[in-house]
């Protein structure tokens, strides 16, 4: 009774943490609701296998209990270290590791189920270590390249071959054979056995072959998109073992990354059929075309001569300001524009940087107004009316070859429409690319002025520009 009552305020407690994470006023609580829930739950499962009794056992080796506590030490110390390292702009990395993880430890909780009792209790319960096994390692595998592809140990581009898509179908075609020879009722052990084993074999092949033909642009989908695959398994792997929290939390993981990866891929203008078979990234036509004109260039001293009789001005935050962290240089710079009686808003694109929202929590994090964070469609629409856009770091988000060419690996997916406004300033390092590797033409139109240099830096000089007088 007291257990169940623990699941039910753990599982309360996760769906209010979501709903927090909603705004980023909130979203700190959120994050704090959901630990103290899965806190909550972490300790009743040991209260309902009676842990207390079983700590008497005079083999400490043989108490299962001691490795548990043992491996939540550990697992919580590396947590704990990894996440507060980790920078800003390596989040997205240590979301599909995490992920990988959470996938494979439900492969292995149905793996530990069928070592137990291999012939299963029912038809349904086998079919579930099957799908289980089969969903959590697809997505600890698919994490785990992923994590390579983000991180930059491997090459982020989609590979693509002929007859890619026939052979990922081959795949899920033995991956299922193997679930339902696993599943029949009654079947030699020895049978089940080498179907297990070749299930996982395969899963985590598929996985690999998965995330594959996926690059570019499009990480940041697939990554939600297994974040609601580990859901599903989580979600199987609490059926298996009749675990009532593991099921609520399993499932409120898949739902909201799968409506996490369906708002990405309408952000992005894409289905997510063609996002899984189209090879996005692959094509580097985009890439070969030359630079076109020579961007014109201007100093930060320069560029303050416009921006100081600039009416209205929108700063377009990109992967660049992350890695600058320039946040509180911005803020300070907006601080000197609305002092001299210039309208400031942010325009905020759903995938700039490296994750969902990472934009949104930066700028937060250096107390902008919330309600100066605008959306794409809501700044597009009143772009043309701007004096000046400031474009500091992002390079993709505001890529016009995304409206213009066909050819491009990026053309369909929705932009900010930086180029509408009076003037252009792009702050950059020098003439890098952006994350899907193209050219940008943005950069050599007539109304664009670069400031080349470290964004934080340029900022913090334009605001020094304000306050000399
Ligand atoms: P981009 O990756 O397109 O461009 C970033 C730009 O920042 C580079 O051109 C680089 O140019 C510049 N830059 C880097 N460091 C600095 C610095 N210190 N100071 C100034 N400029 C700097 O960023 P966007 O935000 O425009 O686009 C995000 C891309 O990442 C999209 O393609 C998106 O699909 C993808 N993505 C998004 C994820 C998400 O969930 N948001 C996750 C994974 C990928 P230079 O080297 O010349 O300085």
């Amino acid at each position: 009774m007291i257990i169940n009552l623990a699941y039910i305020i753990a599982c309360v407690f996760f769906i209010l943490g979501i709903k927090k994470l909603n705004k980023p006023t909130t979203a700190r609580q959120g994050n704090f609701l959901s630990a103290l829930g899965m806190l909550i739950a972490v300790t009743a499962v040991f209260f309902e296998n009676d842990v207390v009794q079983s700590w008497n056992s005079s083999d400490w080796l043989r108490n299962g209990y001691m490795w548990c506590f043992a491996a939540i030490a550990i697992g919580s110390v590396i947590g704990a270290v990894w996440s507060k390292k980790v920078k800003m702009t390596g989040m997205p990395e240590l979301v599909a590791l995490y992920n990988g993880f959470g996938g494979l430890a439900s492969a292995l909780v149905a793996f530990s189920q069928f070592y137990n009792n291999p012939q299963g209790n029912d038809i349904i319960s086998s079919a579930a270590i099957g799908i289980t096994i089969l969903i959590g390692a697809l997505a600890f595998s698919g994490s785990m390249l992923a994590w390579g592809k983000l991180s930059e140990k491997i090459s982020g581009r989609a590979i693509v071959f002929k007859g890619q898509n026939f052979i990922n179908m081959l795949f899920l075609l033995a991956a299922i054979t193997a679930v339902v020879i696993y599943a029949i009722p009654g079947m030699d052990n020895q049978i089940k056995f080498i179907s297990i084993l070749a299930l996982s074999g395969i899963s985590l092949l598929f996985g690999i072959m998965f995330v594959l033909p996926i690059g570019g642009g499009d990480m940041p989908v697939v990554i939600s998109l297994l974040n609601s695959l580990t859901g599903l398994a989580v979600a199987s792997a609490g059926f298996i073992i009749s675990n009532t929290v593991l099921i609520v939390s399993g499932c409120l993981v898949g739902a909201s990354g799968t409506i996490l990866t369906l708002i990405m891929c309408k952000a992005m203008n894409r289905s997510i059929g063609n996002l899984l078979f189209s090879g996005f990234g692959s094509v580097d036509a985009a890439s070969k075309k030359g630079p076109g004109a020579e961007p014109k260039a201007v100093t930060a001293e320069d560029a303050y001569m416009i921006l100081e009789s600039a009416r209205s001005v929108v700063f377009i935050p990109g992967y660049g300001m992350a890695v600058a962290q320039a946040q509180h240089a911005v803020k300070e710079l907006a601080e000197q524009l609305e002092a001299n009686g210039t309208e400031v808003n942010y325009a905020i694109h759903p995938v700039a940087g490296r994750m969902p929202g990472h934009m949104n929590v930066l700028l937060a994090e250096a107390d902008i107004p919330y309600e100066q964070l605008k959306t794409m469609d809501e700044m597009n629409s009143v772009m043309s009316s701007q004096d000046a856009a400031i474009v500091i770091g992002a390079n993709d988000v505001v890529n016009p070859a995304a409206e213009r060419d066909k050819s491009s690996p990026i053309y369909g997916m929705p932009i900010i429409k930086a180029y509408e406004c009076k003037t252009v300033f792009v702050l950059k390092r020098g003439k890098g690319r952006g994350f899907s590797g193209i050219e940008n033409e943005l950069f050599s139109m007539p109304n664009t002025l670069m400031i080349y240099g470290d964004a934080k830096a340029t900022i913090a000089t334009l605001a020094g520009e304000f306050t000399v007088e």
